[in-house]
């Protein structure tokens, strides 16, 4: 499986890594970054950008969930 960076193409390189047991297995976590520091750096930009979009959605989600809720309610009240 090859890992290439989404934005350059470069083939990721792994700059750290560890190892965690789990039950009775260990879990190797790898952490891959561009070899380019500057695309990296806007690589995870980018990331944590639609991390942010993706919980401004949920929130926009639950408001819309609670406020029919509360249309529901107070139509059962009429
Ligand atoms: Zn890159």
């Amino acid at each position: 499986m090859t890992n290439k960076c989404s934005r350059c193409g470069k083939e990721r390189v792994v700059v750290n890594s560890r190892k965690e047991k789990v039950g009775s297995s260990y879990v190797f976590y790898r952490e891959m970054s561009c070899p380019d520091k500057d695309c990296q750096k806007l690589v995870e930009k980018v990331l944590s950008n639609e991390a942010k979009k993706r919980v401004f959605i949920k929130d926009e989600q639950l408001k819309r969930e609670n406020e029919r809720k509360i249309r529901i309610a107070n139509s059962l009240k009429n």
